[in-house]
């Protein structure tokens, strides 16, 4: 979805994180939908276009200004046989407003290496490194291998961040050169958590308990471990949520910390870009009383509370 150098909030020190398209969940918050499917993917932002029809004259699929239509068109492809985006960047290229853009693109995995490398020198001075992000970089278990192992070799730091929700044996060798693995635990109550995110919990909460059994690849020490709570008011911002959640972590994974962080609307703008309803009117974004409550929940249950924003 992007390679995005400079990130200060995903690991220690000044990080590149790169985030790959594809998760097996639909949270309803996401703020990255471009990153639900594993292919290439165009976006219109139609408050930048002028209308000026230059994507239109480039297509070589005969897809008009409004990209909306096409993915329209898209959804009932397999039922129509419509010619479609083929993702080929002609519009992106032709368009004077920046209003077409690649949302997804695909990378081969030794340039996503080397883009890495461009940046070496701010990680060794701040400390930094790579951090996998998404969408979910597990969902595409050999590319992260891949990816991983190469950066991994050449002595970079590197992070995951996840949703939890993977075949923990296939992606093993990928975590066990982790420094810090982020991996998130929306809600405790399994129809809940299906309800808000389209799956159980049962395997999220499975994968965090076999965390405790990963060494690092060399066989010095183990990846430091975060539990992220996205708090998404309205959902799994109650008192009781947050201390089970706490409590589960506490059993399970005894010297792992957590993160709580509020939820946010950013993500608009990109459900509007790639045609998808903007369906968060519902939720809220917890106050900093409320969140500094949740947090000593989190401490109370004899938690140590992250905070890397
Ligand atoms: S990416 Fe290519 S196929 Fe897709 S809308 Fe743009 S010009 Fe047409
Ligand atoms: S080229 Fe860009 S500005 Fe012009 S009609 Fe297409 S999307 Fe709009």
């Amino acid at each position: 979805m992007q390679i995005q150098p400079f990130s200060v909030n995903d690991g220690e020190g000044i990080r590149t994180n790169i985030f790959m398209a594809g998760c097996p969940l639909r949270c309803r918050w996401c703020s990255n939908p471009e990153g639900f499917e594993k292919k290439e993917l165009i976006g219109w932002y139609r408050r930048r276009c002028i209308g000026c029809g230059a994507c239109a004259a480039v297509c070589p699929q005969g897809i008009g200004i409004d990209l909306d239509a096409l993915i329209a068109c898209e959804r009932e492809v397999s039922k129509t046989g419509h010619d479609s985006c083929i993702g080929c960047g002609a519009c992106v290229k032709a368009c004077p407003e920046d209003a077409r853009t690649r949302m997804v693109t695909l990378m081969d995995a030794d340039d996503v290496i080397r883009e890495v490398h461009r940046h070496r020198l701010f990680y060794s001075y701040s400390g930094g490194g790579v951090t996998f992000s998404g969408g979910e970089a597990t969902s595409q278990p050999e590319f992260l291998d891949y990816v991983s192992r190469g950066l991994y070799d050449s002595g970079y730091s590197i992070d995951l961040e996840t949703c939890g929700c993977f075949d923990f044996e296939r992606v093993r060798p990928s975590l066990e050169r982790m420094d810090l693995i982020f991996m998130d635990l929306k809600h405790m109550d399994p129809e809940v958590h299906r309800k808000y995110t389209g799956v159980s919990n049962e395997r999220i909460l499975d994968n965090m308990a076999r965390l405790s059994s990963l060494r690092h690849s060399d066989g010095h020490g183990c990846p430091e471990i975060v539990i992220r709570i996205p708090v998404i008011g309205g959902v799994n911002s109650s008192e009781e949520n947050i201390m089970a959640s706490a409590s589960f972590v506490h059993d399970v994974l005894p010297d792992a910390r957590m993160e709580l962080l509020p939820y946010h609307s950013l993500g608009k703008i990109k459900y509007e870009a790639i045609g998808l309803p903007f369906e968060q009117d519902d939720f809220y974004t917890p106050g900093r009383d409320e969140m500094k409550k949740l947090r000593g929940i989190v401490a109370a249950q004899g938690v140590t509370v992250a905070d890397y924003r």
